[in-house]
């Protein structure tokens, strides 16, 4: 574990090991971890995990966002997204079994629910989805809430224990054989959702460029910078960095 980790604010160091990992679709691994660290462990919907993939002088670390955290088994649950094409993350979670040991660091992340906004709209890909699907679930019931999830089939949605409602809308896209970096369907949604009456907060997650689009198209329709809170989760054609974030940041 490079110390630098342990001074990022807020964390603590994160002893795991992998107690469970299943397929939720073609392309999508959960993965349960326990360990030192989760005793007591908080968080806030959408924060993260960094995992240290590989160790030495230059550690190579990746995050995958808290999609679940069970107190009493001391359990976190990470969806990780099996990409396809050669990287650390990827390979780690494809092959890892119950009994491997993985160190990490969290909670990590500054994106939080926005608690005074009137509503909340939601567009990720698959790697976004996970994290999306957590901040829903943090939002009373009785507040507009919409996602749009843009995901490659039918066989790659995700379960949520929030169930769809006039109020609280899952709205999953399905890229097809497009490829993710050319898809243009979470644009169009962010130009064409109905957006309520009030003060909302839009979150985008996803490949960089893609949601520096988004985040054009959302302020395009009025909404102000800090309306808006986007991230970049990968990057096209290049690996993260070795501290799991693209080079390349998000901000239009
Ligand atoms: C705060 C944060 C939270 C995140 N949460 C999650 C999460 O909950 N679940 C999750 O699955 N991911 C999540 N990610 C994204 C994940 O960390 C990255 O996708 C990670 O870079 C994958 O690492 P890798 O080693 O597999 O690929 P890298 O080494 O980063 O990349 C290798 C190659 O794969 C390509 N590639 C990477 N990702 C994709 C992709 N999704 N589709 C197509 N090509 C790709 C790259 O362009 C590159 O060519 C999160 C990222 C951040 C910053």
């Amino acid at each position: 574990m490079p110390p630098r980790l342990l001074t990022i604010p807020g964390v603590q160091l994160l002893e795991l090991e992998v107690v469970q990992v299943d397929d939720l679709g073609p392309r999508m691994r959960q993965l349960l971890l326990t360990g030192n660290g989760l005793q007591d462990f908080t968080y806030e919907p959408g924060q993260d995990v960094m995992l240290v993939l590989s160790g030495g002088e230059r550690a190579v670390s990746r995050r995958y966002t808290i999609r679940g955290y069970d107190p009493r088994a001391r359990t976190i649950e990470l969806d990780v997204v099996a990409h396809g094409v050669h990287g650390p993350g990827a390979e780690w979670a494809a092959s890892t079994i119950p009994g491997d040991r993985v160190n990490g660091v969290g909670p990590r992340g500054k994106i939080y629910l926005d608690r005074d906004a009137d509503w909340h709209l939601f567009l990720g890909d698959e790697t976004g989805a996970p994290g999306s699907l957590r901040m829903l679930e943090g939002l009373p019931e009785a507040v507009p809430t919409q996602a749009y999830l843009e995901v490659t089939s039918p066989a790659d949605t995700l379960g949520t224990s929030r169930a769809s409602s006039e109020t609280q809308l899952v709205n999953w896209l399905y890229r097809g054989d497009t490829p993710a970096i050319e898809s243009t369907m979470l644009v169009d949604a962010m130009t064409s959702a109905d957006l309520p009456d009030g003060r909302g907060h839009v979150y985008i997650a996803g490949e960089v460029q893609i949601v520096n689009a988004v985040l054009r198209a959302a302020l395009a329709r009025g909404l102000t910078p800090d309306q808006v809170s986007a991230k970049a989760y990968w990057g096209r054609g290049k690996a993260n960095e070795n501290n799991g974030e693209p080079l390349e940041k998000a901000g239009a």
